[in-house]
């Protein structure tokens, strides 16, 4: 991804990597190699300018922790300042609402009929029922692309080819979904004039009322985006951002960095012209990814053991107080898939009270169901899941493609075992249940 830019920047890691001694002048060539890569991809020089001085200061400064070299130490800092650069956090798309509604704003050609045939997929794998709203009155086979993209997907389209009213096909529209989860309103973003297209956006966005709107950038006009991203985000109410085209562009790291400024989150990429290519946007997995460092993980890893001891202390003790998440359960199942079912694991621990009844006939093939299942809810469901009630439930049932009995089961056998995690105790917890606890919880 990002073509030149990935390879670049992973050349200079590798260069750093196979340096035996790192000193001043180490770090300066690392940082014009830095420089060189992202200016080529049309970062912002002022942007490249700040971020070779975050890491040139703390490079020079910063003493390595315990443990770490002080190569190791400059490569997390190049990875953490890049990070910085892409808005550090991801954010999910919540859908908190029935039907919730996205407006998708963007200039003719930037990807939007393309973006909302993979976010549709996307949303009906997680079980959500999708409308989508054809408002483009100037393509004119717009309905058709839209219909195409979605085809076989269970996916309603709405549209009237004859109709020249954009509002009107909003209105329409927006009343003949009401039963849907979602209802995506797709738009032309096309006009004589700049300030025509944006009036009507405004007045799409009074009749369609968006709990969020989307506005989808090309990533292949570089640090321009951020211009255009302004002008939106100055006439209407823009919740989130889609770059797309990322996929080779040699100007996709200027765009991602100066939509990261903005002040909406980036939510996704599209990475392709096929109907998987899009991904939601974590800028820690895109950066390792583009630094090119397989290792870089494990690196990192190492880096958080100095303080391992202190946060496994810290989540054994959320957890011990009731704080165990669906998050928590599936790290334990992806585990047990390695060391085998907890309760025989357990069995092999003098003094340990048994796990109930449920847990101990976990098979590997339940265990597989409660995996795929857990794929079909939100973040927000994983980490809260008391907000699983009936109507949830149908959705992840209906996205994982299993029975509502399923679902309810796997929410059983979360509430027991969080109930027994609660109950096994802290006086047990410097002991081998301690050592197992902690490693289930890594
Ligand atoms: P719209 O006018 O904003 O609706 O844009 P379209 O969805 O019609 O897309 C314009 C062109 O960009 C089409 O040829 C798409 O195939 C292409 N496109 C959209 N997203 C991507 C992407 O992520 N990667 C690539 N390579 N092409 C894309
Ligand atoms: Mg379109």
């Amino acid at each position: 991804m990002l073509g030149n830019l990935g390879r670049s920047l992973s050349k200079t890691m590798k260069k750093l990597a196979g340096m035996t001694i790192v000193d001043e002048e180490v770090v300066r060539e690392v940082i014009k190699d830095i420089q060189r890569a992202l200016i080529q991809s049309d970062v912002n020089i002022k942007l490249v300018f700040n971020l070779s001085k975050s890491i040139e200061e703390r490079a020079l400064k910063e003493e390595p922790p315990r443990g770490i070299t002080p190569k190791e130490h400059i490569i997390s800092i190049v990875y953490e300042e890049m990070v910085k650069l892409l808005g550090e956090k991801s954010h999910e798309l919540v859908i908190d609402d029935k039907p919730y509604r996205i407006l998708f704003l963007g200039l003719q050609g930037s990807g939007k009929t393309t973006t909302i045939g993979k976010l549709a997929r996307y949303l009906r794998k997680k079980g959500f029922t999708v409308g989508v709203v054809c408002t483009d009155t100037w393509r004119p086979a717009a309905l058709e692309q839209l219909k195409q993209y979605t085809e076989g997907q269970d996916i309603s389209i709405y549209g009237d080819p004859e109709t020249r009213d954009a509002l009107d096909l909003a209105e329409k529209g927006l009343a003949s979904f009401q039963k849907k989860d979602v209802i995506i309103f797709d738009t032309a973003g096309r006009h004589k004039e700049e300030k025509d297209l944006l009036r009507e956006m405004e007045e799409l966005s009074a009749i369609v009322k968006p709990h969020e709107a989307i506005l989808v950038i090309d990533g292949t006009i570089g640090q321009q985006a951020r211009e255009q991203a302004l002008a939106f985000k100055g006439a209407t109410d823009v919740g989130s951002i889609i770059v797309t085209k990322l996929d080779g562009s040699a100007k996709g790291g200027g765009a991602l960095s100066a939509v990261a400024e903005i002040g909406a989150p980036i939510k996704f990429i599209g990475t392709g012209e096929r109907i998987d290519d899009l991904e939601v946007f974590d800028p820690e997995r895109f950066i390792s990814r583009l630094l090119g460092m397989g290792d870089l993980r494990t690196l990192l890893e190492k880096v958080e053991e100095v303080s391992e001891e202190d946060i496994a202390e810290e989540s054994l003790d959320a957890i011990l107080s009731g704080k165990f998440t669906l998050k928590d359960m599936r790290v334990q199942f992806e585990m047990m898939g390695k060391m085998g079912p907890l309760q025989q694991v357990m069995n092999m621990l003098p003094g340990i009270g048994k796990l109930p009844k449920d847990a101990s006939r976990m098979t590997e093939e339940t265990i597989k169901k409660y995996l795929i299942i857990m794929d079909s809810m939100t973040e927000e469901e994983l980490e809260k899941p008391e907000i699983i009630k009936h109507s949830r439930i149908k959705r992840i049932a209906r996205g994982s493609g299993m029975r509502n009995e399923d679902v309810k089961e796997l929410l059983k056998y979360y509430r027991v075992t969080k109930k027994a995690m609660k109950g096994l105790g802290r006086r047990n917890m410097g002991g081998p249940m301690g050592q197992l606890m902690r490693q289930f919880m890594r």
